[in-house]
């Protein structure tokens, strides 16, 4: 039997990932089936993805794309959650803002309660807080509104029946939050000011409210749509009205950020760049994180005949936990574990290579202080008994000949097997490709000679030439000249904290006007 389903409406927030609820991440995570919008943060249907479960989870796309009231595609909707639930599944509905203030969340739950299907509703933070906030505009201010008034623009101000009484709210006094008002606001601004509101009354148009590519317009009431227009602000926009919108010169900040408004694009050659891609997010960045490469298994034939003369090995050595696994894999295909090892020595170049092994019931016993492998032929040379050793190299296709010469001149006979290469993301590289060439990016960073390398050829030469380039060092510096990219950027200090102070230096000199 089939335990019965759920279908949880979840607020995702106005876009910032940052701003989903716990609940609602936690729902995310353990799900089966995630049924969303157009508007969805795609880092938000990523997490979607992180959860460990038996069956992948599932995703229905079901942005509307006839429209927000498009009625048909919302009963397919209601149906859609219906079935789902019906087969057994916890389904996350992901809905913008919070689900039921202007986003029909609650005519799915009627949908739900009339077929009988269990649902919890999970608030978010609503666009029409969220973006104001994120302008610097508090939706009430002491002395200068003491109510706020959510309003949708979708109505038609001019049609009678249901339509907003837009006097009334002109008399009301407090803060009006306009939600998809951007093309009625002429009318609506003439409504209000008909109505008695006064036509200077300070009012703002947030685009894109609490995401990296946010931009705000203020102007008067009677001057906002121009405003808009002469900016090319487009939906989705969040029209503020009042007197709180003068507020914004005094507490402004999001946009106000070291690095708003910069995209920067990180190459992760090492495991540091995530904090790299903190630490430039922290500052207002926008960041491009370039997608990593991929293990690929190499020929498994010579690792399977190594394995099948493994008691032959004085030693084992591993340079990195991939090494581990695919040297494991080829161990139990072969039907054996740890005691084919039990005569061997083994030898790790890191901590989480060493880690690897002894999850598999393997100490290591030789571990370096330093993770390279000049530091493990000093332990290998200090020992001393390495001379006509036989050691078995677990290696990555495009590894450094470092270990095995050394390994030579110790008078040890290596047989060096490759097990895996690792390989670019090819779809996450075309995709960056296109980003790139469409949109630009002020920065890229580079950490590593190789790093450059990685990133021109997944890009490609010409896209690549096209960014500016950040780099951590002298050495990493000459390789990105050499690809033919302009350095723009290097730090004075080689490490991930000296880059991003750097960076946030380089932009300091032209601060984006607020
Ligand atoms: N349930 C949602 C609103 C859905 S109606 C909520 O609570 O936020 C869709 C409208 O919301 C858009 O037309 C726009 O007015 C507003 N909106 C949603 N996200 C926004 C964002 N990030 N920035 C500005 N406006 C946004």
């Amino acid at each position: 039997m089939t335990a019965p389903g759920v279908v949880y409406l979840v607020g995702a927030g106005p876009g910032d990932p940052g701003l989903l609820t716990l609940r609602g991440g936690e729902l995310l995570v353990t799900c089966d089936a995630v049924v969303y919008d157009a508007l969805a943060n795609p880092a938000l249907l990523a997490l979607a993805s992180v959860g460990e479960r038996e069956a992948p989870v599932e995703m229905h796309d079901v942005g509307k794309r006839g429209g927000a009231f498009d009625s048909a595609r919302q009963d397919e909707i209601n149906a859609l959650l219906v079935q789902l639930a019906t087969e057994g599944k916890r389904v996350v509905r992901l809905k913008g803002g919070d689900p039921l203030v202007f986003g029909r969340g609650s005519e799915e739950a009627q949908a739900l309660a009339a077929a009988g299907v269990r649902f919890e509703i999970v608030p978010g933070v609503t666009a029409g807080i969220a973006a104001p906030t994120y302008a610097g505009i508090p939706v009430t201010h002491r002395g200068l509104a003491t109510s706020v008034t959510f309003v949708t623009g979708h109505e038609d101000p001019t049609k009678d029946a249901n339509s907003v009484d837009w006097s009334a709210l002109a008399r009301a006094g407090g803060t009006i939050v306009l939600y998809m008002g951007v093309k009625t606001l002429p009318r609506t601004a003439a409504a209000l000011i008909a109505g008695g509101m006064p036509a200077d009354t300070p009012a703002a148009a947030v685009e894109w409210g609490t995401y990296p590519r946010q931009r705000v317009v203020t102007a008067t009431l009677s001057g906002l749509s121009d405003a808009m227009r002469r900016e090319g602000l487009g939906a989705p926009v969040i029209t503020i009205i009042g007197p709180v919108v003068s507020l914004r010169g005094e507490i402004g900040w999001f946009d106000r950020r070291p690095l708003f408004g910069k995209r920067i694009v990180v190459t992760r050659a090492r495991s540091q760049a995530a904090s790299l891609s903190e630490r430039l997010a922290a500052l207002g960045a926008e960041v491009i994180e370039m997608p990593a490469t991929r293990i690929e298994r190499a020929d498994p034939e010579p690792l399977r005949a190594a394995v099948g003369r493994i008691s032959e090995y004085g030693w084992v050595v591993f340079t990195s936990q991939n090494a581990v696994r695919m040297f494991w894999d080829a161990l139990r295909a072969d039907s054996r574990d740890s005691r084919a090892l039990a005569a061997a020595k083994i030898a790790a170049v890191g901590p989480t290579t060493a880690s690897a092994l002894l999850d598999r019931g393997l100490a290591v016993d030789v571990a370096p202080d330093r993770f390279v492998a000049e530091a493990l032929l000093d332990e290998l040379r200090l020992r001393g008994d390495m001379r006509g050793a036989r050691v078995l190299y677990v290696a990555a296709e495009d590894a450094r000949e470092t270990l095995r010469d050394g390994l030579d001149e110790l008078g040890a006979t290596v047989d060096r097997v490759v097990a895996y290469r690792s390989v670019p993301d090819g779809a996450g590289a075309a995709q960056l490709r296109e980003r790139l060439l469409d949109d630009g990016a002020e920065l890229v960073t580079f950490t590593s000679a190789s790093s450059v390398n990685a990133f021109v050829s997944a890009v490609g030469a010409d896209a690549a030439r096209r960014v500016p380039a950040a780099s951590i060092g002298p050495i990493t510096a000459d390789a990105a000249r050499a690809a033919g990219l302009d350095v723009v950027v290097e730090a004075a200090e080689s490490t991930i904290s000296g880059l991003a102070d750097a960076i946030a230096a380089h932009f300091a000199n032209a601060p984006a006007p607020i």
